[in-house]
């Protein structure tokens, strides 16, 4: 097979994971003998930095062109304050919306060997497996209008879904429970905000064409607390962007750390694959990262993009060979063990794993 991607290894701690997962893409590679050609690309800070929008324009073709995209992250202290337009993350939000990506697909299991590594009991989350289905680019993330009032004293974003937008991204959840427990709950707010009834009452009618898939519907609030209290009842779990944005990054404590979460967002050209975590500030440059949330979203890329499914299996069970190896990066680490793998170390165990 030869295939193209177009790595952007944006800010922070983003370099350092997509190196991990070049290695990891390499190796597989090699053991699979397939060509990968792998080009690099400034997004985020790093671009601005050298003069250039967050999305410089060669960034965008390449990433068009691509057969896949693999993202590491954006964001950085130095532009924080600055008018949303000129901010990193705004080169995400459009690459995502210019890709046409609606579905997010982000995978959170406890591995085994990691219930300690959990902010909850063992007994809590042991076997835990469950899919974040999130709409990606619709909702209150991208409508409009938004904006600040003329006196400076009010601001407003305006929270939206269509009918067909909600159809898409619930069909994507109900055929991946197909594939799973057959079970999808969707989560809303229908109790206050009218998209939340919108949303139900289109994804209750998508429901009737999946009579073999269970569904519920949650209130976030509830849902929230149910992700701490009872997590391995779900299933698939079905959000509007804002909704899934918060209910991943939860996910990331009670897997044990938001470094192991990868994501696939799909539905339009190629796919965009990037750990759910963000660029990490506070760690980067330190080899200290946790390189899993990459090296895993590189796997969803070979699965959902490549169609190699072969190949994603065998990156998966050398990370889960890794860590039933007592191999963990500081995130994973409790006070009383030794000292913690570096980013590099972890990968090379990875790697490693594959290799054999
Ligand atoms: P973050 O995800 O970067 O970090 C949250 C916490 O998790 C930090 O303590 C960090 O050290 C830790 N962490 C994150 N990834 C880790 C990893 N791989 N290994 C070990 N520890 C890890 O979220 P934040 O601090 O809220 O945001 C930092 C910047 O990233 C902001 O500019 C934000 O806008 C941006 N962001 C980008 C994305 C993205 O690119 N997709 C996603 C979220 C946040």
């Amino acid at each position: 097979m030869q295939a193209t991607i177009a790595l952007l290894p944006g800010d922070g701690i983003g370099p350092e994971v997509i190196d991990a997962a070049v290695q990891v893409l390499e190796t597989v590679a090699k053991r699979f003998r397939h060509t990968f050609t792998l080009t690099r690309w400034p997004i985020g800070a790093a671009a601005m930095r050298a003069g250039d929008p967050a999305l410089p324009g060669p960034t965008r073709e390449a990433c068009m062109a691509a057969d896949a995209v693999l993202l590491g992250a954006v964001g950085d202290p130095e532009y924080s304050s600055g008018p949303s337009e000129r901010r990193p993350e705004t080169a995400l939000l459009q690459l995502r919306l210019d890709l046409g990506v609606f579905a997010n697909l982000r995978p959170a299991r406890v591995w085994p060997g990691l219930e300690a590594s959990s902010s909850l009991k063992p007994e809590l989350v042991t076997g835990l497996d469950l899919l974040i289905v999130r709409e990606l680019t619709g909702g209150i993330y991208y409508a409009k209008p938004r904006g600040r009032t003329d006196d400076g004293r009010a601001a407003f974003d305006t929270m939206k879904y269509s009918k067909d937008e909600v159809e898409r991204i619930a069909r994507v959840a109900f055929e991946n429970a197909r594939q799973r427990r057959h079970l999808v709950t969707s989560v809303d707010k229908a109790n206050v905000l009218e998209t939340s009834r919108l949303w139900r009452e289109v994804v209750t009618q998508v429901s009737t064409g999946y009579p073999d898939v269970k569904l519920e519907h949650q209130l976030v609030d509830s849902c929230a607390l149910l992700l701490v209290s009872s997590a391995r009842k779900f299933d698939v779990v079905l959000a509007g962007n804002l909704f899934g944005d918060i209910l991943s990054d939860e996910a990331g404590a009670v897997v044990g750390s938001l470094g192991l979460l990868p994501s696939a967002s799909i539905g339009g050209r190629g796919g965009l694959f990037e750990p759910v975590h963000g660029s990490a500030p506070d760690i980067a440059g330190g080899d200290v990262a946790n390189p899993i949330g990459a090296i895993a979203s590189a796997a969803l890329l070979l699965r959902y993009a490549l169609k190699a499914t072969e190949e994603a299996a065998a990156i998966e069970c050398a990370i889960g060979a890794t860590l039933a190896a007592g191999v963990r990066t500081a995130d994973l680490q409790g006070e009383s063990d030794g000292k913690p793998a570096s980013c590099s170390a972890m990968t090379k165990a990875i790697v490693d794993r594959i290799a054999c």
